[in-house]
């Protein structure tokens, strides 16, 4: 819940900065191991624009594939969990170097 109010209050302080008159859409990119429950988000963000600037706007979620590059043979690769495995070399170590977080890609506002 918390999150999806975090994200609200991002989205109506850029609304406002703008003037904006009703805040449309907000736009996200979520990470598949950024841990987020898309559904719940979907949810909690509804319930959190009541009242505000960003009243039904639609939320726009695009997941983005984890990635992650091995340290030892430098192979870049799409994994599914922290624990995977360089499929190269085998190389356990590899830094995670996308989908571990969310943004806010954009907000659509009304001016
Ligand atoms: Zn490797």
């Amino acid at each position: 819940m918390s999150l999806a109010m975090n994200i609200v209050e991002i989205a109506t302080q850029n609304g406002l900065a703008e003037n904006a008159g009703k805040i449309n859409m907000v736009e996200l990119e979520i990470g598949s191991l950024a841990g987020v429950m898309v559904e719940a988000l979907t949810f909690c963000f509804e319930a959190a624009t009541k009242g505000t600037l960003a009243e039904g706007a639609a939320l726009q979620i695009n997941d983005v594939q984890a990635k992650a590059k091995c340290t030892k043979c430098g192979t870049l690769f799409f994994i599914q969990s922290h624990f995977d495995d360089c499929p190269d070399c085998g190389n356990p170590a590899a830094e995670i170097i996308q989908g571990m977080d969310l943004k806010i890609i954009s907000i659509t506002v009304d001016e």
